[in-house]
């Protein structure tokens, strides 16, 4: 397509298929409705009565009156503002943004597991207690650790717990310990955790290869530290090599090593956290293991651990009676407590076991291969476009700067936003923090080598525009409905409810152009 709005020929989509659509308030008309109910066959109870003092006063303001099929092109029009994983490619990196393969959902829908609830009794539970018994196994082989939980709900409520049961470990030791270690290359969830786990947080700087440097590492750790938190690969997709002697430094103070494992699809099949010294880490069901992500489900943050953490797990604990049959345990008297509600996303553990039985070992391994080749791929495409500040061999993710770029007034979040018109969501944008104007690119074994192509034209495309027409960029994106959002407003001051004349005086409608 030749347009005055891309300096070459994009292969992929250019104009973004939406319409323009009022809010459900705005397209309201008095007595419609999109249901039909059968007609009584009791008496008719007044509402009003029935409710009581319970009955609001306050005045609900308007509510939306439309029919069926008015709602379904709403939310279906709606629907197209938004980029999906399957739209296309997410090469948001550290966010492992992979497919979330149909079979998962197929059987996430079966009745039984569907409308299973949460008070059945035991008797009744026993196919879902077997899920999270195969997944935990499965899980504890692919870490190689000792025992898990799959309560948390998310990887930073993982690593909140995660810190917890090293907390409880010192403290039944005789001494909670005062800090935890926390390299500059962390996602910043790790010193967050700390911080709210009542640790002081140290803050490790890296060796000019991105990685933990040993001998600051040993200058640091003193018997006050509780813990080191590492992220391995680390967000530069780089591999720990000297994880072991990382291991041994903090082991002959007493301390633990925390691995944050959301990046495991670079280690799944391949080398096991559990044989390399770790004592205690999380994982990311909604990355690793293809569950939906972001707006698309709830999330699951399992943590596992080693034998010495076990008696602080979250309780219950699924275990098998003398008979052989499942059962809760809840009689943990050294455990943090809970810290979710019921036993986690029961619904993702459905879908990652399906995840990991339907790749088998020798698939997962495959699917950590393809992983690290596409990054490579990528890296290897763009490594005369961009300039890449690490030169270590990446993982499953690659770094690059904008630093070539910014030379013509072109930021990272220029690019990422002009990706959008190229029919890709953005990289990640300025992250990690150790590399100034990061655009940081995960693929994903999702993806084919024709979608890694299509990337690297429109990015080598973006780069080309920087030279020739920096404006282009700078103002970009120019094919979506919206342009450039005031970010800092939306964060800070976002209007999250439409407000009804009623409340705000405003006749219908006036509300919604406000924003
Ligand atoms: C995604 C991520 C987290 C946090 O996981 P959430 O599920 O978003 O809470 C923590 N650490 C790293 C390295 C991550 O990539």
């Amino acid at each position: 397509m030749a347009d005055e709005k891309f300096v070459g020929t994009p292969r992929k989509v250019t104009t973004h298929v939406n319409q323009n659509e009022d809010l459900m308030f705005e397209k309201s008309s008095a007595g419609k409705k999109g249901y039909r109910l059968a007609e009584l066959d009791v008496p008719a109870v007044d509402a009003a009565s029935l409710l009581g003092a319970a009955k609001r006063t306050d005045g609900l303001g308007v509510m939306p009156e439309l029919s069926e099929i008015e709602i379904v092109r709403h939310f279906t029009r709606l629907s197209t503002w938004n980029y999906a994983i399957d739209l296309g490619m997410y090469p948001l990196g550290s966010c492992t943004m992979k497919y979330n393969p149909r079979i998962n959902e197929a059987v996430a829908r079966l009745e039984g597991l569907a409308e299973a609830h949460p008070y059945q009794p035991e008797s009744l539970s026993q196919g879902a207690l077997g899920i999270m018994k195969i997944l935990s196994e499965a899980l504890i082989e692919i870490t190689g650790m000792d025992a898990i939980t799959l309560q948390p709900a998310a990887g930073a409520q993982g690593e909140f717990t995660g810190i917890l049961l090293a907390r409880a470990y010192h403290t039944a030791n005789g001494n909670p310990r005062k800090k935890i270690i926390v390299p500059d290359s962390a996602h910043g969830t790790n010193p967050a955790t700390a911080v709210i786990c009542g640790y002081e947080v140290a803050n490790l700087k890296s060796n000019a290869l991105g990685m933990v440097d040993l001998a600051e590492l040993e200058r640091m750790v003193d018997e006050d530290t509780a813990a080191l938190m590492l992220t391995n690969p680390s967000t530069i997709g780089v591999f720990e090599s000297d994880i072991h002697k990382i291991a041994d430094i903090l082991h002959a103070k007493g301390a633990l090593l925390y691995m944050d494992g959301a990046n495991m699809n670079a280690l799944v099949g391949k080398t096991r956290p559990g044989d390399f010294g770790v004592d205690v880490m999380h994982l990311n069901l909604h990355k690793t293991f293809s569950t939906p992500h972001g707006g698309g489900g709830p999330g699951s943050g399992p943590v596992a651990c080693k034998k010495h953490l076990e008696p602080f797990l979250p309780k219950p604990v699924v275990v098998t009676k003398a008979d052989g049959s499942l059962a809760l345990d809840f009689d943990r008297p050294q455990t943090v407590g809970r810290v979710r509600a019921w036993y986690g996303n029961f619904g993702m553990f459905i879908r990652a076991l399906a995840y990991i039985l339907a790749n088998g070992p020798d698939g997962l391994r495959l699917t950590t291969e393809d992983a690290v080749l596409n990054a490579n791929y990528i890296r290897a495409k763009l490594l005369d476009t961009f300039e890449l500040p690490f030169k270590s061999p990446s993982l499953h993710e690659v770094v690059f700067s904008d630093k070539l770029q910014a030379k013509n007034g072109v930021k990272t979040g220029d690019m990422g936003k002009r990706l959008i018109d190229y029919g890709f969501h953005a990289y990640t944008v300025s992250f990690p923090l150790v590399v100034s104007g990061a655009m940081m690119i995960e693929p994903t074994e999702s993806e084919s080598r024709e979608e890694l192509d299509l990337l690297i034209d429109a990015l080598k495309q973006i780069a080309r525009e920087a030279e020739e027409n920096p404006e282009l960029v700078q103002s970009a994106p120019h094919t979506t409905r919206l342009q450039r959002l005031d970010e800092t407003t939306a964060a800070r001051k976002p209007v999250l409810r439409w407000k009804g004349p009623a409340e705000d005086g405003l006749t219908l409608g006036t509300a919604a152009k406000e924003w």
